[in-house]
Formats: C-alpha cells, sequence, structure tokens
C-alpha cells in the first residue's frame, strides 16, 4: 500500500477547537506530524516558540516569504500566518501523516498546489458555543473577540469546499471521525495505484 503519509488541511474558525481535537488524535494514532506555522502575533500564555508557532518578528516573516520557504502564507485578523514548506516532505516521504492546521486562505492556496490534499473543516455546534468558547480565552480583548466572530462567519461560509466538515462538540467523537477519514483516504484505490500496478 501507499508509503507516502497524508497531507491534510485542518481549518476551523477560532474556537472551533481545533487543537484540542489534534492534541488527542495525536495521543491516540502514532505517525502524525503537526507542521508548526510561523505567526506574527505575540504568544498567548503558555503557548511555547517552535512548539506552538514560531513566532516572528514581521521583517523575518517577510523575509521567508521571500526567500519562498513558506508553502502558503496569508493575513488573518491583522497578523501573518505561513507554513514553512521544508518539514513537510520530509516527513510525507518518512510515511508521516503531515496536519497542517491553518486558515481557509491558506487551505486554498495548498489545494491549488497540492490537489492530493485532504481538507477537513472543524466547526462548532453553533454561533453561540463559539462566541462563549472565545470568551473563556480572557487572553484576548473586546476588540479582538469581536474580530474574530467576524472572521468565523466568513470562514464557515468556506467549509462547503472542503471535502469534509467534523462538527466538534463532544471532543471524543469528533477525534474518532478525524482518525476515520484519514484511515479511509488511505485506503482509496488513486493512491494505491502502485501497490495494484506491481501485483500485475
Ligand atoms: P490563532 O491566532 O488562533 O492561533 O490562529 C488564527 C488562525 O490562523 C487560525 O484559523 C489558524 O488555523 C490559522 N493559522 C495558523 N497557522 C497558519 C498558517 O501557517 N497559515 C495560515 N494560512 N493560517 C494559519
Amino acid at each position: 500500500m501507499s508509503a507516502e503519509g497524508l497531507l491534510v488541511v485542518l481549518s476551523g474558525p477560532s474556537g472551533a477547537g481545533k487543537d484540542t481535537v489534534l492534541k488527542r488524535l495525536m495521543e491516540k494514532e502514532p505517525g502524525i506530524r503537526l507542521s508548526v506555522s510561523a505567526t506574527t502575533r505575540s504568544p498567548r500564555e503558555g503557548e511555547v516558540d517552535g512548539k506552538d508557532y514560531f513566532f516572528l518578528p514581521r521583517a523575518q516573516f517577510d523575509g521567508l516569504v521571500e526567500q519562498d520557504k513558506m508553502l502558503e502564507h496569508a493575513e488573518y485578523c491583522g497578523n501573518c500566518y505561513g507554513t514553512p514548506s521544508e518539514p513537510i516532505e520530509k516527513w510525507q516521504a518518512e510515511g508521516c501523516d503531515v496536519i497542517l492546521e491553518i486558515d481557509v486562505q491558506g487551505g486554498s492556496q495548498i489545494k491549488r498546489k497540492r490537489p492530493d490534499c485532504v481538507s477537513i473543516f472543524v466547526l462548532p455546534p453553533s454561533l453561540e458555543v463559539l462566541e462563549s468558547r472565545l470568551r473563556r480565552r480572557v487572553t484576548e480583548s473586546e476588540e479582538a473577540i469581536c474580530k474574530r466572530l467576524a472572521a468565523a462567519k466568513s470562514e464557515i461560509a468556506q467549509a462547503i469546499h472542503y471535502d469534509y466538515i467534523i462538527v466538534n462538540d463532544d471532543l471524543e467523537p469528533a477525534v474518532d471521525q478525524m482518525a476515520g477519514i484519514l484511515r479511509a483516504e488511505k485506503q482509496k484505490s488513486a493512491r494505491n495505484k502502485d501497490f495494484i500496478e506491481r501485483m500485475l
């Protein structure tokens, strides 16, 4: 069967719970690698440079874009975010599934560059639940929360362009759905042409 890992785009509005789903999935499933993005936003309490993000000054971020070292990049609520290209091909070649946790602008750039990617959109059960999750993150100002809520609505409108949606109401079912999607994708005949050809 195909030895190469999947490239997975995971999007969803801030507060949909993508981080929690991913963290739990990675505890349950070995062989998943999470791409660490670069960002110009300031770290939130508890976030670690190099683990949660590479926190970069704007000039350094722009330099990486100019040197073509980002697979995609986008501006979200006034901050820049981007995916460093280097580790991705290496991990896929090693057979690991690589997850890019990125916004919808980045997601559509990846879909154009890498049509073989699997795209998954994580939704909250409702906008009310999303708002209360964002408000529980006391690290953000009222203005930042309002910006994120407005961004959430326009992002959710893009969910229809993704291959799959997951509603993150209860964590465990959401994690099981994501694991199921990855398992099914690996069995696709189009990803296993070599195996069939070798057999013949
Ligand atoms: P946050 O500031 O809440 O960590 O992230 C804000 C948004 O930026 C989220 O939707 C997150 O998925 C997205 N994001 C994080 N990293 C990247 C990236 O490398 N590229 C793009 N396009 N979006 C990203």
